[in-house]
């Protein structure tokens, strides 16, 4: 282990196993205790699960109106 002269102190970072400077991370609360976690492996998963949440939404809605565009070609076509 080494640091550079006046630099921040480092943390080991539980998601990336790796040191980071603590000004770059956050402690974090576990079952095990307290961990630290680099803000960008936070701000990653944050990104990954609204990307994952947004993707979702777009699936229901393409099932939802497939499902609509489905119901109304089972619909006998009335002509008057
Ligand atoms: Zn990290």
């Amino acid at each position: 282990m080494y640091e550079f002269p006046g630099m921040a102190e480092t943390a080991f970072c539980y998601h990336c196993r790796q040191h980071h400077p603590k000004s770059e991370m956050r402690q974090i609360e576990t079952k095990a205790g307290k961990r630290w976690r680099c803000i960008r492996s936070i701000e990653a998963t944050r990104q990954g699960q609204a990307a994952r949440e947004a993707y979702g939404r777009q699936v229901s809605e393409m099932n939802k109106s497939e499902a609509q565009s489905r119901a109304r070609l089972s619909k006998p076509i009335v002509t008057t």
